[in-house]
């Protein structure tokens, strides 16, 4: 059976744009990615939503048609039914670390911990943290400019205060010089 246009926008919505595996976007490779059987078709998989996945071409390509028959065969993490944190950790270094036997797995046969991909996260990485030093930054700049207004304001206070100061001591000289 063929996947309709519907459903693949849905799945393409659903993920986010992205490799429901490893999270490389469409934007980072300039074009739509592939519709995978979570449960592959040659397997008994079905074309239903809940079994689809959004995946890139290298993490369906290293998938292909895996699927654990029995008990003891190692089973594949579902991106779509248990969370990444569940069972992966990445490091500083962009490196995934598993922490299941599922997601040791997973690592080892979709290759998540390829090259390519760990240059990738580690320019997320820096891209968040530009981000975030861009956001901080613009934070200074406010907290900055609002002082400035508070210390304008400050000022203009302090001028009138001197002023009123002044006039009240002409004030008392020339009562002074009256009684006299
Ligand atoms: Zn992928």
């Amino acid at each position: 059976m063929t996947i309709s246009k519907e459903i693949r926008e849905q799945v393409q919505q659903r993920a986010n744009y992205a490799c429901e595996f490893c999270g490389v976007r469409e934007t980072d490779v300039g074009g739509t990615l592939t519709i995978d059987h979570y449960q592959p078709q040659s397997k008994g998989g079905s074309d239903k939503l809940e079994n689809l996945i959004y995946s890139c071409a290298c993490c369906n390509q290293y998938k292909q048609d895996y699927w654990n028959t029995d008990e003891s065969s190692p089973k594949l993490w579902n991106p779509r039914s248990e969370l990444y944190e569940k069972h992966f950790i990445e490091l500083e270094d962009g490196q995934l670390v598993a922490l299941t036997l599922t997601g040791e797995f997973t690592c080892k046969r979709l290759r998540l911990n390829r090259p390519p991909l760990i240059a990738h996260r580690l320019q997320r990485r820096r891209q968040a943290e530009k981000t975030r030093l861009l956001e901080q930054y613009q934070d200074v700049v406010l907290s900055l400019t609002q002082l400035n207004t508070q210390l304008t304001n400050l000022v203009t206070e302090q001028q009138d205060l001197l002023k009123q100061q002044r006039d009240i001591l002409r004030a008392l000289l020339r009562n002074q010089q009256d009684s006299f």
